[in-house]
C-alpha cells in the first residue's frame, strides 16, 4: 500500500514512513493510492467478532506487508486493555432508531483514545526496529494532549514534550495528564494561552537545530494517517452490531478537524453501506457552511462550551476535497492556497460530490445545553456537550426514519461539568470508578516562561529515552 499527498507534489511513502511523517513536503496531507475494499459477504462474515479481531481484518491492508500480521496482531490486542467496557464501544439506544455510541471508554474518557493508544503502540514498535528514538512534542487545550499522554506512557523509544496553557485547562483535563508520572512523559504548562503554545510547537518543527542530531521530531495530531486508520474500525462495529451490512446505518459526528468524520467516509468507500453522515458543528461553523451553501470562508474563532471542536479551519476536511476533486492534486494545491487569503467556493462538481453523502448542522451553546437538558429529561440519559451537538443535528437533517441512526459519543459528561451543569444536572457529573482516585494522584509538571529558548532547553535537558 502506497501513500501519496493530496496536493500531488510529494513522493509517496509506505506506511511505515507516513507513520512517521505529519504533512508531505508540499504542504498536502498523506491519503492511501487506493483503498482496500470488502464485499459485502467478506464484511457480513464479521458480524460476532470482537472490538479486536475485526480492528485486525481493518487495519491490516492498510499496514500492508510494513509488519508482519502475528506482530501486527499483537499489538493490536494490547490496543484496548485500558478499555474498561468489555465491548470497547458499546451502543446505547436513545430512541426509535435512534442510537449512541459510546466512544469514551478509554483512559481519558474521549474518542482521541482509539487513534493515540494505536499509535503509540505501532510508533513504538517501527522505532525499535530501526534502532531509533524520537521526541514527540505537541500543544493542547486539552483533550490531545491527555489521550497522547496516554498512548505514550508505555513507549520505550519516545519522550513526550505536552505544552499546555498554564492554568487555563480544566482541572480533570490537567490532572489526566500530569498525574501519568512515566519517565518518558514530560508536562510543560507555559506562561501563556493555548495560541503561544502551538506556536512555540510549530516553531520546533520549522527549525529543529536545538534537538541532538539522533532525535527525530514527530507529530501526532489529528492530520496523521494512523489516527485515521484506527477511527474508521468503530463504524463497521456500530454498523454489525445494528444489523449491517445488510441494513444500512447512518452517522452523526461531532466534528472539529473532520478526522472523525472522515474515517466514516472511508468506511463507506470500502464497502460498508452507509446511507448519510452528517457532520455535527457549533458555532465554529465552516464545515456546516461549506457543506450546505458552499460558503467555505474562515471566520474568527469563538470559544463554546464544547471546546474540543473549537477549531477556525478542519485540516483533514482537504482528504475528502481531494477525491471530490477527482484527486487531482494541482486543483487542491490551487483551492487551498487561494482558501490561506481570500473568500473560496468549491466548483460545482466538487460541491455535489460532497453533498451526495454528507448533510450538515451548526449547534449554538444554548441549543446544546438545552438538547442535554431534553435527552436527559426523556431518557435518563446525560449526554457531554460535544455529543449532545450530535445528536441535535441528527434530529435536524436525518433522511430517513427507518434507517438507524447512529452519533458518536465523543467524550464523556464528567469532562465537561460546567455545560451540563448549565442543562440543569444537580451536580457535577462523576468520574467513573477507575478514575476515582484522579483528585487524590500526585502530579508531575513544570510551569515555564512563554518564552520559546526555555520550553527548548527543557526538552534537551529531559530527553531520557
Ligand atoms: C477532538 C474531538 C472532537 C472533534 O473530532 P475531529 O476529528 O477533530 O473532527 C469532537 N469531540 C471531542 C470530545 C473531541 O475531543
Amino acid at each position: 500500500m502506497k501513500y501519496i499527498s493530496t496536493r500531488g507534489q510529494a513522493p509517496a511513502l509506505n506506511f511505515e514512513e507516513v507513520l512517521l511523517t505529519g504533512l508531505a513536503p508540499d504542504g498536502g496531507l498523506y491519503v492511501p493510492e487506493s483503498l482496500p475494499t470488502f464485499s459485502q459477504q467478506d464484511i457480513a462474515s464479521w458480524a460476532g467478532l470482537s472490538y479486536t479481531d475485526l480492528a485486525f481484518k481493518i487495519v491490516q491492508p492498510f499496514v500492508d506487508d510494513c509488519i508482519p500480521a502475528d506482530d501486527l496482531k499483537a499489538i493490536i490486542d494490547d490496543t484496548y486493555v485500558d478499555f474498561r467496557h468489555p465491548s470497547v464501544a458499546p451502543l446505547v439506544q436513545l430512541d426509535k432508531n435512534e442510537w449512541v455510541l459510546e466512544l469514551f471508554q478509554g483512559p481519558t474518557l474521549a474518542f482521541k483514545d482509539f487513534a493515540l493508544q494505536m499509535l503509540g503502540r505501532l510508533l513504538d514498535y517501527v522505532l525499535e526496529r530501526r534502532h531509533q528514538k524520537v521526541v514527540i512534542m505537541g500543544a493542547t487545550s486539552g483533550d490531545t494532549g491527555s489521550a497522547a499522554i496516554q498512548g505514550c506512557k508505555r513507549c520505550s523509544n519516545i519522550d513526550i514534550f505536552i505544552l499546555h496553557p498554564h492554568q487555563r485547562v480544566s482541572d480533570v483535563q490537567r490532572r489526566q495528564m500530569t498525574t501519568v508520572l512515566a519517565d518518558n512523559i514530560h508536562n510543560i504548562a507555559v506562561k501563556g494561552n493555548f495560541d503561544d503554545c502551538q506556536s512555540m510547537v510549530k516553531a520546533s518543527f520549522n527549525d529543529k537545530s536545538f534537538l541532538p542530531e539522533d532525535r527525530q521530531l514527530v507529530a501526532v495530531n489529528s492530520i496523521n494517517w494512523a489516527r485515521i486508520m484506527a477511527q474508521i474500525v468503530y463504524y463497521f462495529y456500530a454498523s454489525l452490531s445494528l444489523g449491517g451490512p445488510l441494513r444500512p446505518v447512518a452517522f452523526s459526528v461531532p466534528t472539529g478537524n473532520f478526522g472523525d468524520i472522515y474515517a466514516g467516509y472511508l468506511a463507506s468507500k470500502m464497502g460498508l453501506p452507509i446511507d448519510q453522515l452528517v457532520v455535527a458543528t457549533n458555532t465554529n461553523d465552516i464545515l456546516h457552511r461549506c457543506i450546505s451553501n458552499n460558503d467555505f470562508a474562515k471566520h474568527a474563532l469563538a470559544h463554546t462550551l464544547s471546546p474540543s471542536m473549537d477549531i477556525v479551519i478542519s485540516s483533514n476536511f482537504e482528504r475528502l476535497l481531494f477525491d471530490c476533486y477527482d484527486r487531482d492534486g494541482a486543483a487542491i494545491n490551487d483551492l487551498m492556497t487561494r482558501f490561506q487569503t481570500e473568500d473560496v467556493a468549491l466548483t460545482d462538481a466538487a460541491f455535489a460530490n460532497v453533498r451526495s453523502l454528507f448533510d450538515s448542522y451548526k449547534v449554538d451553546d444554548e441549543q446544546t445545553v438545552k438538547t442535554i437538558a431534553d435527552v436527559y429529561d426523556t431518557t435518563e440519559y446525560l449526554l457531554d456537550p460535544h455529543s449532545a451537538i450530535g445528536v441535535e443535528a441528527a434530529r435536524k437533517v436525518r433522511r430517513r426514519d427507518d434507517i438507524p441512526m447512529i452519533t458518536l459519543a465523543t467524550a464523556h459528561p464528567a469532562k465537561f461539568p460546567e455545560a451540563v451543569m448549565k442543562a440543569g444536572y444537580p451536580h457535577e457529573p462523576e468520574l467513573p470508578h477507575h478514575m476515582a482516585t484522579l483528585f487524590d494522584d500526585e502530579e508531575r509538571c513544570t510551569v515555564l516562561d512563554n518564552e520559546l529558548s526555555s520550553v527548548q532547553q527543557f526538552v534537551v535537558d529531559n530527553i531520557t529515552a
